[in-house]
């Protein structure tokens, strides 16, 4: 089923989602609903607060790249959680589909870790890097009610696009941002 994405503005935003205690059927229904939603928006990630959820739980999904054997590939994380975060960082574009219309540079570590569960209540580890790090950086902040607009390297790094396109924006700059590291 869509759900609406709610947007700035709307205080579930703000808040701290609570912890997921079991993986129940409803909890797969959210994921489920999650998905769709989030496909249909042409997202690379959602937080279940973004339609109206307060639990902890993202999804993330970025667009296929061949150099990248983790791009195009469906994450579920319940309870997700940045045990490490590497040294390194880079600034890059983002846009989130509760700020609808806007792209605004962000700095970021390029490699954490990350802890959580998937949909069926099995613990892992995980290690994105680069642009997959920067979106699970991004939706795990949702989950305690922060925004990318809080992190903005400069309050004036932050322009308009067209609505709908804040997150193809977000990954054709990383693409670029990678040959352009060639
Ligand atoms: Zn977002």
């Amino acid at each position: 089923m869509l759900r609406e994405i709610i947007t700035v503005g709307d205080p579930r935003l703000r808040k701290r989602s609570r912890p997921v205690q079991k993986v129940t059927p409803e909890i797969r229904a959210l994921i489920n609903d999650m998905v769709e939603t989030m496909d249909a928006a042409n997202g690379v990630g959602l937080a279940a607060v973004q339609v109206g959820e307060m639990v902890r739980l993202i999804i993330v999904e970025t667009p296929e790249d061949e150099d990248d054997p983790t791009s195009g590939k469906l994450f579920v994380v319940i309870n997700p959680e940045i045990v490490k975060m590497g040294r390194e960082t880079e600034v890059g574009a983002e846009g989130c589909l509760s700020v609808p219309g806007y792209v605004g540079e962000v700095e970021r570590a390029t490699e954490v870790v990350v802890r959580g569960m998937d949909r069926y209540g099995k613990p892992f580890h995980f290690r994105p890097r680069g642009f997959l790090a920067r979106v699970f950086q991004h939706e795990i902040d949702h989950c305690n009610g922060v925004l990318y607009t809080d992190r903005l390297v400069a309050p004036d790094r932050i322009w308009e696009v067209k609505a709908g396109e804040e997150e193809q924006v977000e990954a054709e700059h990383a693409q670029r941002a990678k040959v352009s590291a060639v």
